[in-house]
């Protein structure tokens, strides 16, 4: 009998990869291996694990995970199962929302700045709940005023949040009253207010400060007719770097006490993204050369700044790396990325073994805003998303 062709197609497997964190080197070894270098693997049982954990801290509040950060199937999924909502700023997102089987009223559009096919792209797929700071944008609302719900949201400043969002979006506080005046003029319902105070913040002071400016003026609207019942809270919940967060309990044990001081009857929302996902990805990379110059040695990873890291530059983010290879001798050494750009150097003066080429390094805690913007500078492809621990096999399916 002839042989069957060869296929040389390598064939995707159908059951759901295995591991526990942190991998251990001969499976990492394995999945480089088979699917290749780099890799970004997003582990769901971190995932999983995350979001229960800010439930628990955050009891009454509805979880909108925002897809900014890593939107990808596999954590869409996972967060599906475990009773998550969604926070979707982009028709890219409704799109992956809608692929994952996502209830659309589990979900809010919370781009303060929208094109109407962007609403409407929206509204057919079923959100109801929208955002708008500012008269022009309530205006966009007219033509659909039927179908949607309006947030507004409200800006308050963070001075030291890494990444300040309140320069860029939401209306001051003192012109709340103006815009629930010209939406009731227009006929567009509001139904509450929102705020971002800005990413990885490291105290919870701007949220506890925020959500009792937001009471306040809750309490005025309601005086004044608008009978507002939702609050969100936005993101900004940090995760572990080099330098480790406040844990989440203690982050947001003033938050509870806070939203227990609000007007009753209000649904309460947050729209966490980088807590849920940021420790739920490890970058695997490979080493690809070596160079001794000027007695110091520079290693050359086949992922870097232009690709997995360059949350380094956009998201001032520094990543837990180490290598696998634990024997002999460190060294004083350069690590640097793939591209031919003198800035793609993710680490000087770090002590690492004397790697050859072929070894693996890995980057932890670097699910959030990293796979998400990265690029193909120099034509190098970015690494390949691989989910791990999914229940169903949704391995890299996200991919963009
Ligand atoms: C980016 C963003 C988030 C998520 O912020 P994290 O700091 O990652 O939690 C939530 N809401 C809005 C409107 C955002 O733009």
């Amino acid at each position: 009998m002839p042989k069957p062709a060869v296929s040389f197609r390598p064939r995707e497997s159908t059951t759901p990869l295995r591991f526990t964190a942190p991998y251990a080197r001969a499976d990492l070894e394995a999945l480089v291996a088979r699917h290749g270098s780099p890799l970004l693997l997003v582990d769901c049982d971190v995932v999983r694990e995350r979001y229960r954990r800010l439930a628990a801290a955050l009891p009454g509040v509805d979880l909108h995970y925002a897809l900014k950060p890593l939107p990808d199937l596999a954590v869409i999924a996972a967060l599906k199962e475990v009773g998550g909502y969604f926070d979707l700023a982009s028709g890219g997102e409704v799109d992956l929302v809608r692929s994952a089987g996502v209830d659309p009223e589990r979900c809010i559009h919370t781009h303060p700045i929208k094109r109407d096919s962007d609403i409407r792209d929206a509204l057919r797929f079923g959100v109801r709940i929208f955002v708008a700071d500012n008269p022009d944008e309530l205006g966009k609302f007219v033509r659909h005023r039927k179908r949607v719900r309006v947030l507004l949201r409200v800006a308050f400043r963070a001075a030291d949040a890494v990444c300040d969002l309140s320069k860029k979006f939401g209306c001051e506080p003192a012109a709340v009253p103006e815009l629930l005046a010209l939406a009731s003029k227009l006929g567009v319902e509001v139904v509450g207010l929102s705020f971002h105070v800005g990413s990885q913040t490291p105290t919870p002071v701007m949220h506890v400060n925020a959500i009792e400016a937001c009471g306040a003026l809750i309490r005025a609207a309601r005086d004044s007719g608008h009978a507002l019942s939702v609050l969100d809270i936005g993101g900004g919940f940090p995760a572990d770097y080099l330098e480790p967060a406040m844990p989440i309990e203690e982050f947001c044990a003033p938050i509870r006490a806070a939203l227990a001081g609000l007007p009753p009857g209000l649904r309460l929302i947050a729209e966490p993204g980088r807590y849920i996902v940021a420790p739920a990805g490890t970058c695997v990379a490979s080493v690809v050369g070596r160079a001794l110059r000027d007695g110091r040695w520079w290693f050359y990873l086949d992922d870097g700044m232009y690709g997995s890291f360059n949350g380094q530059i956009y998201d001032h983010a520094s990543y837990p790396v180490v290598a696998l290879r634990e024997d002999g001798e460190r060294v004083n050494a350069v690590l640097a990325g793939p591209t031919c750009d003198s800035i793609d150097v993710i680490r000087e003066d770090i002590p690492l073994p004397l790697l050859e080429a072929g070894d693996l390094v890995v980057g932890r805690n670097m699910g959030a805003y990293t796979s998400c913007s990265a690029s193909d500078f120099n034509f190098i492809p970015r690494a390949r998303r691989l989910a791990i621990n999914a229940r169903e096999d949704v391995a890299g399916s996200g991919q963009p």
